[in-house]
């Protein structure tokens, strides 16, 4: 192969089945969805069994993966050197029904994770939301072990979860260790370290429409990883960074991840310096501008500015909202 210089990466998303999905999704993507219920987008994810694959410009076709292991400096500039695989795993949910209440390993943060298992943070940004929908994020105060396992076992586990209606542009931070989920058709970008281990306490009697059977839990796996005291998880405040030529608000910064929510008709910059950025539009279209080139972006797509492209202009066709996700740099 001869000298390949990156430029802005678009993916192709991942449709997923899941029992609690629904139809929606197909307004958001571009990229024509099965049929039956899809609850998941993967839209940008580095794992073997889900390898997301550019799809625009000379390097159509190839994984991520592969981006990373053959251009690594171009790739991830002041970060080369730092991840194996990319280490976020992005992915847009459509929750008719109410998913599974779960927790994800990495808590607490001193006790070392049995082998395979990766600490998993995760964050919503709600993008559509009605009367019915629901978001669990954490437990009431007071909640023992002894009483969660109880309210497992007699199904009124929902007494106990820290609940609230989302409306559209709420943030929701998930930190490792806390009991989660949400449904009653909310649809949600999801942002999360990129590691597949999930303990599910509760199925709220949901039955696999191709089984007949109800999906496992993990009822003592999740009771062990489960944050009791006080923690972060909840709605986020947004901080307001700048309002002009973009509005600017950081919704998320922790050890994982740090997101931003820039809005605006006029162009402004994208993108860091010798860093790789995540973009992904959630409203509205625009074009990015590198290097004598446009790229044209629409709604529900998810790019990567490579760190080798740096900051460029993005320039809207109407107003428009992107996500902008930086790596951890720590
Ligand atoms: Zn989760």
């Amino acid at each position: 192969m001869g000298h390949t210089v990156l430029y802005p990466l678009r993916f192709e998303p991942i449709y997923e089945y899941r029992l609690w999905g629904g139809r929606r999704l197909a307004e958001l993507l571009r990229a024509p969805m099965p049929n039956g219920p899809i609850g998941e987008a993967w839209v940008l994810s580095d794992r073997d069994d889900h390898a997301s694959t550019v799809d625009n410009g000379t390097l159509n076709g190839q994984t991520i993966g592969q981006l990373m292991h053959e251009f690594p400096e171009q790739m991830m500039g002041n970060l080369a050197g730092h991840f194996q695989r990319f280490p976020l795993l992005l992915k847009f949910l459509d929750a008719l029904e109410m998913l599974s209440v779960q927790v994800h390993p990495g808590y607490p943060p001193s006790k070392a994770l049995p082998e395979g298992q990766v600490a998993k943070t995760e964050a919503w940004v709600v993008l559509e939301a009605g009367k019915e929908s629901r978001i669990d994020a954490g437990l009431k105060s007071g909640t023992t072990p002894e009483i969660l396992r109880q309210s497992v076992a007699n199904g009124r586990l929902a007494d106990h979860l820290a609940s609230f209606t989302p409306k559209p542009g709420d943030a929701i931070f998930i930190p490792a260790g806390t009991v989660h989920a949400l449904g009653g058709d909310v649809v949600v970008f999801e942002i999360q370290q990129n590691s597949d281990t999930t303990f599910r306490l509760y199925d709220w009697g949901h039955v696999e429409a191709a089984t007949g059977k109800p999906r496992a839990l993990q009822v003592d796996e999740a009771l062990a990883c489960i944050n009791f005291g006080k923690s972060a998880a909840g709605l986020v405040q947004a901080v307001i960074e700048a309002v002009a030529p973009s509005r600017r608000e950081r919704l998320f910064d922790c050890e994982a991840f740090r997101l931003w929510r820039l809005s605006g008709e006029s162009p402004f910059p994208v993108g860091a310096s010798a860093l790789p950025r995540v973009l992904v539009c959630t409203q509205g279209s625009g074009q990015i501008e590198h290097a004598g080139s446009t790229y044209a972006v629409g709604k529900g797509e998810v790019w990567i500015l490579p760190a080798s492209v740096g900051i460029c202009d993005f320039l809207p066709s109407d107003p428009v909202t992107l996500l902008e996700i930086a790596l951890p740099d720590n």
